[in-house]
């Protein structure tokens, strides 16, 4: 590890301060070849591609700030140690599913990992009306996969008990959550926006009662049912996608929550870029025909989600919860089967919930989706956007009776 102290990498100075480290050389080339631009283009972070003799690497460095905000709102580093930490263990969960880690620097808050050659983040590939063929089923597996095996249902308890107060640290950005998510959508919190000609809406939604207290319902999940490592911020713009290949990004949210929090939270993302694409393609045919493919890939979401998750439960549950020795050793397997049905009933009820506030907060918090904001047209963005906000509430309140992904997707057909 770096004894240096912290500072921020510029395209200039990559070379000089990563040069030596033999990880990054050994596939990027010597030091002496490389080019080196930033790319970040999300909300907190540095991200520098170096292109070298030998090939390419991804440098992302944490900054001492909300990139987005500014110095105005500090941000610990430690978030990059949280990152490496839940890539790594995404890596051994889900294998072939996240870049892999060549190199991470804690004082210099830096992971260097693989470059992805031609995959573009999801969320612009679902603005252009671009299909990927399977990219549900694995993204479904990729959930099972990651939060059946990071849970009690998988875990060594004591490997699992320190890993949770490993991740209890990571305080700043579950604190974003907490706020972002599921509080300031409610109420005119300062750093909010939204399209002025939704202004009814909004009062209507700040004014209801019912979505109020079960949002909050749903903060209390997320801050205290730790059931699993989470990658905490499973949105479209934390997806590569190269053709049927597909790849999951930036897990420097990654927290102990619930189950059904990253599966509610990427189902909300297919269901906005649902309610956009009218603001994108401009045959409406093309239209009806596109948002047909992202409501069946949200589905595929959930059902292969389901289906690993059933698979993972029948055959790796050697964790503290549901113990073998309680049914199946009994002859008991009815029993387990009837565990299982009533813990993915429970997840798919908070998936619905948490799918609900995240459309709602990417519509008048402050972290907006592009979707929504490239829509010039402002009429128009008002309409897509009002239909994710009608959606999200539709969600949260049917939460306990919504039964299935085809309710989910008859709902969304109903707004759309
Ligand atoms: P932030 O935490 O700031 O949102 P991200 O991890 O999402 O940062 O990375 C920002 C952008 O950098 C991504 O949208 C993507 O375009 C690019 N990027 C990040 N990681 C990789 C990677 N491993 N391979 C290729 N591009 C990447
Ligand atoms: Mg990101
Ligand atoms: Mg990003
Ligand atoms: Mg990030």
């Amino acid at each position: 590890m770096s004894a240096t102290p912290y500072e921020a990498l510029t395209p200039e100075t990559v070379a000089a301060r990563l040069g030596d480290i033999v990880a990054v050389s050994a596939h990027a080339g010597p030091s002496e070849t490389w080019q080196v631009s930033e790319v970040g283009d999300g909300n907190l972070n540095l991200v520098f591609i170096v292109t070298g003799a030998a090939g390419q690497v991804i440098v992302k460095q944490a900054l001492p700030y909300v990139r987005l905000v500014g110095e105005s709102w500090p941000l610990p580093l430690k978030r990059a140690f949280f990152e490496y930490n839940a890539l790594i263990r995404q890596a051994a969960r889900a294998p072939g599913m996240v870049p892999e880690v060549y190199h991470y620097d804690d004082a210099q808050a830096l992971v260097v990992m693989e470059f992805l050659t031609d995959h573009v983040i999801l969320r612009q590939s679902l603005m252009q009306g671009i299909r990927h063929e399977g990219l549900g089923g694995l993204l479904g597996l990729f959930c099972a996969r990651t939060l059946f095996r990071g849970s009690d249902l998988s875990m060594n308890t004591a490997e699992r008990k320190r890993d949770l107060a490993r991740f209890a640290e990571n305080i700043e950005l579950c604190d974003i959550t907490e706020n972002l998510v599921f509080s300031d959508p409610y109420f005119a919190a300062p750093m909010n926006r939204h399209t002025p000609a939704l202004d009814p809406i909004v009062e209507m939604l700040r004014g209801d009662r019912d979505l109020k207290v079960a949002a909050q319902h749903l903060k209390a999940a997320f801050a205290n049912n730790a059931e699993t490592l989470l990658h905490g911020d499973l949105h479209t713009g934390s997806v590569m996608v190269c053709g049927d290949k597909a790849r999951v990004i930036d897990p420097e949210f990654a927290t102990y929550g619930p189950i059904g929090f990253d599966v509610g939270m990427l189902i909300a993302n297919f269901l906005m870029a649902a309610c956009a694409v009218p603001g994108h393609l401009a045959d409406t045919a093309e239209q009806a025909s596109y948002q047909d493919w992202i409501l069946a890939t949200a589905t595929e979401v959930w059902d292969n989600f389901a289906q690993e998750f059933t698979h993972l439960w029948r055959n790796e549950r050697k964790g503290i919860l549901y113990q073998s020795t309680l049914f199946e050793d009994q002859n008991d397997v009815l029993g387990a089967e009837q565990a299982r049905l009533d813990r993915l009933a429970a997840i798919w009820r908070d998936a619905l919930g948490f799918c609900g506030v995240e459309m709602h907060r990417r519509i008048l918090g402050l972290a907006h989706i592009a979707e929504y904001d490239q829509i010039a047209d402002e009429t128009l963005r008002a309409r897509c956007e009002a239909r994710g906000l009608m959606l999200g509430r539709a969600l949260v309140i049917g939460r306990e009776t919504i039964r299935t992904m085809t309710d989910v997707t008859d709902l969304a057909r109903s707004i759309l």
